[in-house]
């Protein structure tokens, strides 16, 4: 049998090059991580063959023995890193895990209110364009001017309002902890239900960094790609008496087969999530964030006009403003591109720039965290992008400094 070398040499020089770019840049878009080797390995495996449409025990296909070995073991661990009662492992993405919910739980036309895209909500929870907000009669809540944090005053006006079916709280751009006890209470008064997105922040649940909303929702979704570190995918945890309709929902309502060697790296993911050392991950995932969004707040340290949405950061980014800054989202974006570090431009709330260019960045730091990057290297990070968004910055200078970066944790080593 031929190796991918041989059988495709253009589809295994590009994924060279791309091991290349990740070994050799920083990579800090926050919804970004290294999978393990052990969670890559599971992905190259004869499971991918395997068709296995149903649950373990309850299949439709027959030899689905040892698949369902693999499943059962990442439902019990999704169900007891997070504490819930019920999970399904098999949405292919966290979009389909999102739409799946709704699918289950909802009626074309009844009405969700979930955080706006433009103020850090995802696609999911109810934008025009997508699923949820075609199907669905979507109203968006907002974080407050002043300090940008999520306006609860205003989720509960619009909640008793427009009498949701369905609250969806989580986000993919937004830098601090959600009040998810005050959620459930506005849920509750006006007998909604209540959806955690966890996407972003789940890996900081695991290691007990972030409170877990799984005790306050009702059902609670999440990817297992950015800060949980494992294969790209979704999952969905919920209260037991959810579960047969959000399986169903799944199969067969969204989708056919699973992906038995998915899911196979998010049960590795999910054992590597309760550890000792993924808990120090997180932690240095957290202080990475803290030193740069310090880094970034320090009068001295940056060109004028540049800021850091809500002052500071409780989870695994920071969202820099540039409203007020000649700079704008995409040529700081590209700026840092071209020392070596990967960010993305992101849309501050009311934005004054366009959606191509907006007036923000999103920098994460779970990869680096993954990599092995310590406090110390976090500050020689943050110190390298404050010096690049000065209008004087020395690119060769930078770009030696980055090199230096990740010359001292190598990545994938032994691929
Ligand atoms: N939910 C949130 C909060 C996200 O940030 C994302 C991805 O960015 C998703 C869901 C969707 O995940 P996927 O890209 O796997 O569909």
């Amino acid at each position: 049998d031929q190796s991918l070398g041989q059988v495709d040499p253009e589809v295994a020089a590009a994924v060279a090059a791309e091991l290349g770019r990740q070994r050799d840049t920083l990579e800090m878009i926050a919804s970004e991580n290294f999978a393990p080797r052990a969670v890559l390995e599971a992905q190259g495996t004869v499971l991918t063959n395997k068709y296995a449409e149903g649950y373990p025990g309850k299949r439709y296909y027959g030899g689905c023995e040892h698949v369902d070995v693999v499943e059962q073991l990442a439902i019990d661990r999704a169900k007891a890193l997070f504490g819930a009662e019920h999970a399904n492992v098999q949405p292919h993405s966290g979009a389909q895990a999102n739409t799946a919910v709704y699918f289950s739980l909802l009626q074309p036309g009844d009405t969700i209110l979930g955080l706006d895209l433009a103020h850090g909500g995802h696609l999911t929870h109810g934008m025009r364009l997508n699923y949820s907000g075609k199907i669905l009669n979507a109203v968006a809540y907002h974080v407050r001017p002043d300090d940008g944090t999520v306006d609860y005053d205003e989720v509960e006006a619009l909640a008793k309002e427009h009498r949701p079916r369905m609250i969806v709280a989580g986000w993919s751009a937004y830098p601090r902890q959600l009040d998810f006890a005050r959620f459930r209470q506005i849920a509750d008064s006006v007998d909604a239900l209540l959806l955690v997105d966890m996407a972003h922040f789940a890996g900081l649940v695991a290691a007990g960094l972030h409170p877990n909303p799984v005790p306050h929702a009702d059902i609670v979704t999440t990817t297992t790609h950015k800060t949980l570190g494992g294969p790209r995918g979704g999952l969905i945890l919920s209260k037991e008496e959810f579960g047969k309709k959000i399986n169903s929902a799944v199969f067969p309502g969204m989708q056919g087969g699973p992906l038995e060697h998915v899911i196979a790296g998010k049960a590795v993911c999910l054992k590597i999530a309760a550890g000792e050392e993924f808990a120090d991950r997180q932690r240095r995932t957290l202080a990475g964030a803290r030193i740069l969004a310090e880094r970034l707040l320090a009068p001295d340290a940056v060109e004028a006009g540049v800021k850091v949405l809500s002052g500071g950061t409780d989870v695994h980014l920071v969202l820099v403003d540039l409203v007020d800054s000649q700079l704008n989202g995409r040529e700081a974006e590209d700026r840092l591109h071209g020392i070596g570090i990967t960010v993305n431009r992101n849309a501050v709330p009311n934005d004054p720039r366009p959606p191509m260019v907006t007036s923000g960045l999103r920098i994460g730091t779970p990869a680096l965290a993954t990599r092995g990057f310590t406090e110390e290297d976090f500050t020689e990070v943050a110190d390298v992008v404050a010096e690049a968004l000065k209008p004087d910055y020395d690119a060769e200078s930078l770009r030696g400094r980055v090199a230096a970066l990740v010359r001292r944790h190598p990545l994938y080593a032994d691929l």
